[in-house]
């Protein structure tokens, strides 16, 4: 079966297509600035040259045409009709409380992620947009959509639940949800495979550290906790985002500033975090690089980071009374040697003991870089979302053939 996934922001629109025989991947590209005057198009065909096109595309459905006709080409594609593609897997951002699983596309589960809307106002329009430009595209194949707050749907009400009045969560379904769920739970999986054990015997904590980033505590295979909340502003310190603060900041800044709530959003999701600390990038590798050059902010900001990432891991380690397995990945978890090295070198109290050489390893590999001696088991696990929407699309595709 040949699964094409689709992750649709509001003006960008990602695709990889699978051929699920293998799990290969046939192509995969990505469309931007949708909408705007000049979309570029970027489609890399396997053991084909890359494809670098400009053009006008001001709307989703001309996109996924785009995208199919890129895929069926005579020079660029990888297939010889698009009826080859079998069913198509959506990435939805919110799932909220309706959906602990992906689930196959119907009126009704277009209505759900609808009502979702107020919930992920930047995202699940843009889901929907996918949705429905597939549907113009390809009438008649099956869609399935994958959220990135299902996973985390076992959590516990003490976990998900604010302590602010319950009216707000009655009313409006205010708790929290958590993100990247796709990937603490297929990196949990992949963990334990490669330890040769199963997640029900395992206390794991999943470290997601991309440009967004979260930590999952995860108990005999299910999350229980997680630091994303309502929205994938609480927690970490991101490259952009500012994670946790003291919420009386919030009316006391827009008070001072006279900000408005667009304002104060854009301020803590756009404007903060390295970004705002180090004053030069939200990217890891610049601050790494400030640092290494002896510039104090990105020092600082550096600094920040590791040490409220740290203060997450500790805490999980108290939710599930311990832990087996700490997993890095995403872009700075897979790729920070530096970051790794100084959140590992303060957690000795719980038995971590980080085998810096193995750290230094460059690969796409899953790898060990705890030490023999380390009581806990300290993993880098390359993630791979688009996979676990191809997989789950497959099966449930599949289970209603
Ligand atoms: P997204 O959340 O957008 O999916 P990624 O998981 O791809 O992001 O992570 C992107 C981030 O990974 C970049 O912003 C950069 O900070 C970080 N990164 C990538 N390569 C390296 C590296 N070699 N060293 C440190 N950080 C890196």
């Amino acid at each position: 079966m040949k699964i094409l996934v689709i992750n649709a922001g509001s003006s960008s629109l990602k695709y990889q297509l699978y051929d699920m025989t293998n799990e290969s991947v046939l192509a995969k590209g990505l469309v931007e600035r949708i909408g705007m005057d000049s979309s570029i198009v970027t489609h890399k065909p396997t053991g084909l040259p890359d494809v670098v096109e400009v053009s006008e595309i001001l709307e989703h459905t001309t996109a996924i045409r785009k995208v199919l006709g890129l895929l069926t080409h005579a020079e660029h594609g990888v297939i010889a009709s698009i009826d080859e593609i079998q069913a198509v897997g959506h990435r939805v951002v919110h799932g909220g409380e309706y959906f602990k699983e992906s689930a196959l596309v119907d009126s009704n589960v277009k209505s759900k992620i609808r009502q979702l809307f107020d919930l992920a106002p930047l995202h699940n329009p843009a889901s929907m947009m996918g949705i429905k430009a597939t549907e113009a595209n390809m009438p008649g194949v099956p869609q399935v959509v994958v959220f990135d707050t299902a996973f985390h749907q076992t959590m516990p009400e003490k976990a998900y639940l604010y302590p602010i009045p319950r009216v707000i969560y009655n009313k409006y379904k205010v708790r929290r949800y958590g993100a990247h769920g796709t990937s603490h739970e297929y990196v949990s999986k992949v963990a334990a495979e490669f330890l040769g054990k199963s997640t029900k015997d395992l206390k794991i904590i999943t470290c997601h550290i991309g440009n967004g980033a979260s930590v999952t505590a995860i108990h005999e295979g299910c999350s229980i906790d997680t630091s994303m909340g309502l929205t994938p502003l609480e927690g970490l310190m991101m490259g952009t985002r500012s994670g946790d603060l003291d919420p009386a900041i919030v009316p006391y800044v827009m008070n001072k500033e006279d900000l408005t709530v667009n304002e104060v959003n854009s301020m803590l999701n756009k404007h903060s975090g390295l970004l705002a600390i180090s004053g030069v990038s939200s990217d890891m590798r610049e601050i790494t690089e400030g640092m290494q050059n002896g510039d104090a902010n990105s020092t600082l900001a550096f600094e920040m980071y590791e040490y409220r990432l740290r203060k997450y891991i500790a805490s999980y380690v108290a939710t599930m009374n311990g832990v087996d397995v700490i997993v890095f990945t995403a872009g700075v978890g897979e790729n920070s040697v530096v970051l790794r090295e100084k959140v590992c070198e303060n957690l000795t109290y719980l038995g971590v003991e980080l085998d810096k050489s193995l750290n230094e390893i460059r690969s796409g590999e899953s790898r060990r870089i705890s030490s023999a001696n380390s009581k806990v088991e300290v993993l880098v696990i390359p993630t791979n979302e688009e996979l676990v929407i191809a997989r789950d699309t497959n099966r449930i595709v599949q289970s209603f053939a």
